[in-house]
């Protein structure tokens, strides 16, 4: 199976130690406009995502997705160069940001046009297959953020027109949501004919609601425990606590760990809930940090790699997730 990356065509097999859930570079639509914000200069943004590149290959890791939205930053042409700079593999994504955040242009233009989802399902679908920019750089998959209302026509559209682009190309969905909503989120992107396995519900660990993350496997997809780290949003305690019940469940196989670090970070940041973002965070903090805490409660360090290695590899090879007996029946470190 091959996957499209920033440094073109990869095979899956090589996908290695994978983080599913951080970011080089972003920055909220009209961030360019904050001129009193520092500024950050190509070379030193560089330098600030080589370094980060580094230490994620001294911790054992080979590639990391990197899905910014097209209108929060995103770069593929930087991602290109880290990745031809360090051979490390750099994924990226195409989609919008949810209607909170999302650049005017989009809200605008979405809102007038009676064919809304088609247009921009077939713009994902020629940035998938043509790629994007100069290089026509392809991304791997199809970013999807929705916020707090599920009856936003503006996400409405999104949510249509990311499963439109998935079922005509076969790239994978991987989701923003505000840890709640998740399951009708599912619900919705199914009814468009996209298979469970082929979605991430990302940001779950925003909620302490171990029913609710039940019923976002029990359909069948990932979900993203991939925010581990920002303590403003949630401590990593529950976060640790949720996971391991999973885990405990036998659903060791649909879960995505991920910090959604910002490496450099445009503009100031304006919500306070947001500045943990942009607060310097290793990308080794769930290796470092949360990895320990986990084999404590008695989880093997063989299911610790499993989630970092073999979820992401089965999610783009399309395989579908199995419930495991659990850490009940497996043997428990003394
Ligand atoms: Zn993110």
């Amino acid at each position: 199976m091959m996957i499209n990356s920033a440094a073109g065509p990869l095979s899956a097999e090589k996908l290695g130690a994978t983080l599913m859930h951080e970011h080089l570079v972003a920055g909220f639509p009209g961030w360019e406009g904050d001129t009193r914000a520092p500024t950050v200069s190509r070379s030193e943004l560089l330098a600030i995502c080589l370094d980060r590149i580094q230490e994620l290959q001294d911790g054992g890791f080979s590639t990391l997705l990197d899905p910014c939205p097209s209108d929060l930053g995103r770069d593929p042409e930087l991602y290109a160069e880290v990745a031809a700079r360090t051979g490390f593999n750099i994924l990226f994504a195409t989609g919008l940001y949810h209607e909170k955040f999302a650049g005017a242009y989009w809200k605008l233009k979405l809102s007038i046009d009676p064919d809304a989802a088609s247009n921009l399902a077939g713009m994902y679908v020629e940035e998938l297959t043509e790629g994007v920019g100069p290089a026509r750089l392809k991304p791997a998959a199809i970013k999807l953020a929705i916020g707090e209302d599920p009856n936003s026509a503006f996400e409405n559209i999104l949510i249509e027109a990311a499963a439109r682009a998935s079922v005509a190309t076969g790239a994978p969905i991987i989701t923003h949501t505000e840890a709640v909503g998740g399951d009708l989120l599912l619900s919705k992107l199914t009814g468009f004919g996209v298979p469970a396995h082929k979605v991430i519900i990302g940001h779950s660990c925003g909620s302490g609601d171990k029913a609710y993350h039940r019923r976002i496997v029990d359909g069948g997809t990932y979900i993203g425990f991939d925010r581990f780290g920002i303590a403003s949003i949630q401590p990593d305690e529950v976060r640790v606590d949720c996971l391991h019940a999973l885990l405990k469940e036998g659903f060791a196989q649909q879960v995505m760990v991920s910090h959604d670090c910002v490496f450099c970070l445009r503009g100031r940041m304006m919500p306070a809930s947001m500045e943990a973002h942009a607060a310097p965070r290793s990308p080794l903090h769930f290796s470092r940090e949360v990895a320990p805490k986990l084999r404590e409660r008695g989880v093997s360090q063989e299911t610790i790699d499993s989630l970092l290695r073999d979820n992401p590899r089965r999610y783009f090879c399309e395989e579908v997730p199995q419930r495991q007996p659990g850490l009940a029946a497996s043997a428990q470190p003394a």
